[in-house]
């Protein structure tokens, strides 16, 4: 989200004709997109900031903002702290960032833009063509939590749940299109609340397949509890749904899932799985995971490590739970750190074992691969295939925006390597 945030600033920044240097100190003005997921991200901007100071001795200093949610979270503290940085401006108030912009050069100081403005934000950007060209690009439908996990900032950082209306997204998606996209990844922290006049995620899904040229969809992070069926139906009806589904489980012991408030059971996630590979056999799913979350016994871990092999996710993102000051869970007694550490290496080498037997399974196997573009290393070029699963070709041919079929070959941690098999009709997806 952040990444479609950045390009959305840089499409207002425009307007006063600021535009990205190819070198960081080329630049007159530094904007520092922040995530406060976990900790560290503060650490980070007083680093990154240090690394500035450094770029910028003995010139004139740019100015500075830090966005994003450790701004809207920590915003007086970093302008106390650091005054190198010139102002802070939230994930609900950065339409405001051009008449910060303004203000800063004519010297004001210590601006702090950190309200929820979130409609107002929506607006102004919805006045704002989208110009991100890549190829495969995201679209923010939704925004916020209301959920309220114990150990998450988001409801905090982001506020409460706001869903845009489907016309403005379909006039974005649009946007996107006629710039090149020919993949949409539908964002919201929780993608499968969005709830716009009774309009559903999937209903955006369906409008927006609608759309001549492009080819795939994806959406990202839908939680459990927001699993409806029309979701479930729509994996099957729609040709350019991709199946994959990242769906975000944090453990797998109900008594944890609990304590986190996640307000679902593991028997009720095993249940969204079951229906959604009834629906289409051939989906498959990543996840993501906190180990070592307060309270969590040896026994609850081996319960996580169960329904990791049970779904034989091909892919995981997990961390050890990390204290976020202003969460409930910020309070709780941590467990011992080194049994955590542990617990984080085992859970990790089985994640990728299970990784990798199903990477082994696709040497040899012809794979669908939506290029996204060249690579700095010879004529490779940079895809995904339908799972999400990085690809790279060697091509004489410019590969970038065509799906092609490839006979994946080899493959490591990071990449599948293959090489072009034959031409797919690129308009073979029908709606
Ligand atoms: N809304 C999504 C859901 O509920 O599944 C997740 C969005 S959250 C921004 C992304 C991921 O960050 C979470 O799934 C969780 O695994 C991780 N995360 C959030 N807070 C964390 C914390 N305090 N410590 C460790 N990981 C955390
Ligand atoms: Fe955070 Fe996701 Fe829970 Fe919302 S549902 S509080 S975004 S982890």
């Amino acid at each position: 989200m952040n990444e479609y945030d950045s390009n959305r600033i840089l499409d207002l920044a425009n307007k006063i004709d600021y535009t990205v240097t190819k070198e960081l100190s080329e630049a007159n003005c530094y904007i520092l997109n922040t995530c406060h997921i976990r900790e560290k991200a503060t650490d980070k901007v007083y680093h990154d900031i240090g690394r500035l100071k450094k770029n910028f001795r003995n010139k004139v200093k740019p100015i500075v903002l830090v966005a994003g949610c450790v701004a809207q979270a920590e915003g007086d503290i970093l302008l106390k702290k650091e005054k190198y940085i010139d102002a802070v401006i939230g994930p609900q108030s950065y339409h405001k960032i051009n008449e910060t912009i303004l203000k800063l050069e004519k010297k004001f100081k210590s601006i702090n833009m950190t309200e929820f403005d979130v409609v107002e934000k929506f607006d102004t950007l919805n006045n704002i063509k989208n110009l991100d060209n890549k190829v495969s690009s995201f679209l923010t439908i939704q925004e916020g939590c209301d959920k309220f996990c114990k150990f998450c900032v988001v409801p905090y950082t982001r506020g409460a749940e706001y869903s845009r209306s489907i016309e403005e997204l379909i006039q974005e998606a649009n946007q996107l299109v006629d710039n090149g996209a020919r993949e949409i990844n539908l964002l919201g922290q929780n993608v499968n609340a969005y709830n716009y006049r009774e309009k559903k995620l999937s209903d955006v899904i369906t409008a927006i397949s609608k759309i001549k040229n492009l080819d795939r969809i994806r959406y990202t992070t839908s939680h459990p509890k927001d699993f409806t069926e029309d979701l479930i139906a729509v994996h099957k009806n729609c040709k350019k749904l991709m199946p994959m589904v990242h769906l975000p489980v944090q453990s797998g012991s109900n008594k944890i899932l609990k304590s986190m408030n996640r307000n679902h059971t593991v028997e009720d996630y095993i249940n969204v799985i079951t229906k959604l590979k009834k629906t289409r056999p051939d989906i498959k799913f990543s996840s993501d995971f906190i180990i070592g979350y307060p309270g969590e016994t040896f026994e609850d871990f081996k319960k996580t490590i169960e329904l990791m092999n049970e779904v034989q996710f091909i892919n995981s993102f997990s961390f050890i739970f990390s204290p976020r000051p202003g969460t409930p869970a910020f309070n709780l007694d941590e467990i011992n750190q080194n049994d955590a550490k542990n617990r984080l290496t085992n859970f990790q080498l089985i994640a990728q074992k299970i990784k990798n037997n199903y990477r082994k399974k696709l040497i040899n196997k012809k794979t669908k691969v939506l290029f996204e573009n060249k690579m700095k290393i010879g004529n490779q070029y940079f895809g995904r295939d339908e799972y999400f699963n990085s690809v790279i070709v060697e091509s004489n041919e410019d590969l970038t925006g065509k799906i092609k079929n490839i006979k994946i070959l080899k493959g490591d941690h990071n990449s599948l390597y293959g090489e072009v098999a034959s031409n797919i009709n690129e308009t073979n997806y029908a709606a």
